[in-house]
């Protein structure tokens, strides 16, 4: 038995809106039928689900998670992240490496990959690290972790320091095939500083994150990259100087590609509300004049896809305030309604564009087979309503944490079925 679903809209990069019917057998996707010319499919012997009026997508990719296991299983783990994926409409996520241990062995990738195929719902890629313990002083075994799954190695949620180390990183991965994914972080110029270094940061009397924190670390690295020929990608985008570095380098034809957050296409220093660490995040928020270079790096397509940095907290560790509280929010839940409800629907953007830049985008940046709808395909399927308006509610999240700014926002745009290998795993 397979799974039809009737009369959804369909949408190309080009913005391009198909009416389809689509039938899912197995894992796959078995049969795409135009459905302009108001024919219905047999379905006799399939489950059937009305999608007409709603969006019929490839599921979501995000590329920058957190799911905290193993270690910090008091904030997330592999079963309740991949749902809160599910609820957002991700069907493929890459985990972040920096859970305790690290994912830095064979053992520990085994593990994640294990625990995804046991006790997971979506498709979970885990990332190598860089160094060993990211402490940035000895590289990992790339081909060994090549081998046993990762699909690129990053030390995130600390910047590698030391350009030698990085420049040996990046001709390793390059004599690999493999991808270096940076989170951009030059820690002499952040010591203790919570916030971005502007406004906010001045009016509470707190130290300040600087642009070029990150921006020179993407600058280092762009030549570096140009001497290795790794493919660079750099993480969570936040800053116009960054944005002008990766411009400048794809012009010169070296192969960087980079992400950005809804948080940081959406917000800047000056909307958050006061000492609520709700509002902490790394790379912080910035100037208006940063968010609007990042909505310019990707629409110019200088930043390539957009991912959420979920980064889920307690709320005791959130408890502690601006100064003492971990970096990170929740992202899975709310990045498509977010972007939908304040780019598309304000008609700066195409839903073409949006769902580009989220399915097909990342699946060509990082040589994933996912992020179609096409004909033999994996069944990776997400059903939004977009016409429903409804209120971020804190209770209504399925992640093990609840730290997300955005509670209580009327957001339009929600993910009401997602199927992930021909199964449903949200509705
Ligand atoms: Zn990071």
């Amino acid at each position: 038995m397979g799974i039809w679903i009737l009369n959804g809209l369909t949408v190309d990069a080009n913005n391009v809106q198909t009416k389809k019917h689509v039938l899912v057998e197995n894992d796959k996707i078995a049969q795409v039928l135009d459905a302009s010319n108001g024919e219905v499919p047999q379905t006799a012997g399939h489950e059937v689900i009305d999608a007409a009026g709603k969006l019929v997508s490839p599921g979501f990719i995000d590329m920058h998670v957190h799911l905290r296991e193993p270690g910090f299983e008091h904030k997330e783990n592999i079963a309740t992240g991949t749902r809160s994926a599910a609820r957002g409409g991700f069907t493929t996520i890459a985990c972040m490496p920096n859970t305790r241990p690290v994912i830095d062995t064979v053992d520990t990738v085994n593990y994640i990959l294990d625990k995804a195929a046991t006790e997971g719902v979506v498709r979970v890629i885990p990332y190598g690290t860089i160094t060993k313990n990211e402490l940035g002083r000895e590289l990992t075994d790339f081909a060994a972790l090549k081998e046993a799954g990762v699909i690129g190695y990053t030390d995130d949620g600390v910047g590698v320091q030391s350009a030698q180390m990085m420049k040996d990183a990046m001709a390793l991965a390059a004599s690999l095939g493999m991808p270096i994914i940076a989170h951009c972080e030059d820690d002499t110029l952040v010591v203790g500083a919570p916030v971005n270094e502007g406004t906010f940061a001045t009016k509470h009397g707190l130290k300040g994150i600087p642009n070029e924190s990150e921006a020179i670390h993407v600058g280092r690295d762009v030549l570096l990259a140009e001497a290795t020929g790794v493919h660079y990608h750099v993480c969570h985008v936040s800053t116009e100087q960054s944005v002008r570095l990766i411009r400048h380098a794809k012009q010169f034809g070296i192969k960087v590609t980079a992400e950005v957050c809804p948080h940081h296409l959406l917000l800047s220093e000056e909307d958050i509300p006061g000492m609520d660490a709700n509002w902490k995040m790394n790379p912080p928020l910035r100037t208006p004049r940063d968010v609007q270079a990042v909505i310019e790096g990707l629409e110019d397509g200088t930043i390539d896809i957009i991912v959420t940095d979920h980064a889920p907290h307690t709320e005791e560790e959130k408890a502690k305030g601006m100064m003492l509280a971990p970096f990170g929010i929740l992202g899975f839940e709310t990045a498509f309604s977010l972007l939908y409800t304040k780019f598309v629907l304000t008609g700066k953007w195409t839903l073409g564009f949006l769902v580009d830049r989220m399915t097909k985008k990342p699946a060509d940046v990082f040589g994933l087979p996912y992020g179609t709808l096409e004909v033999g395909s994996v069944a990776d399927i997400t059903i939004v309503d977009l016409d429903t308006t409804k209120a971020v509610l804190k209770e209504e999240i399925v992640s093990r944490s609840k730290n997300t700014p955005f509670i209580g926002w009327e957001l339009q745009g929600w993910p009401v079925v997602t199927i992930a290998s021909g199964k449903i795993v949200w509705s």
